[in-house]
């Protein structure tokens, strides 16, 4: 389990339970994913406990709302997943998470260069999966 994850818990006074450990590990393997399917990988965990830990995890910044391939998807943030963008098979809504460093220095001085200090910045490439063009 994530060290900064446990930490951040303790500091909020809320113990590590296993709704809130199974929702974080599936999320950092299997992440983004959208809600539904969430609940239905975790068949221990019920539905509204999903709804209120996922409420938790917003409010603590460990995870994020996003929209991808046009579906609302929740993710874990930065902090916790390395900073990544998306591939996403605009057939059957597949998701891989890609890095490139030298995209962000580009972007980083791309901001520099207009006099912005860049914050966060989300990338999406929509296209079709290897699957889906065979
Ligand atoms: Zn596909
Ligand atoms: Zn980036």
């Amino acid at each position: 389990m994530n060290d900064a994850f446990k930490a951040l818990l303790k500091k909020n006074r809320l113990s590590l339970t296993l709704p809130r450990r199974e929702l974080f590990s599936h999320l950092r393997s299997y992440g983004p994913l959208p809600v539904a399917e969430l609940i239905a990988a975790l068949p221990q965990v019920d539905r509204a406990t999903v709804y209120r830990t996922l409420e938790t995890f917003r409010e603590l910044a460990i995870v994020q709302d996003i929209i991808t391939g046009g579906q609302k998807m929740v993710e874990l943030t930065d902090r916790f997943s390395p900073h990544h963008h998306h591939l996403v098979c605009t057939n059957c809504g597949k998701s891989v998470d890609i890095e490139d460093a030298p995209i962000e220095n580009r972007l980083t001085a791309l901001a520099r260069l207009h006099g912005f200090t860049a914050q966060t910045h989300q990338i999406e490439v929509s296209g079709l999966c290897a699957n889906c063009q065979a």
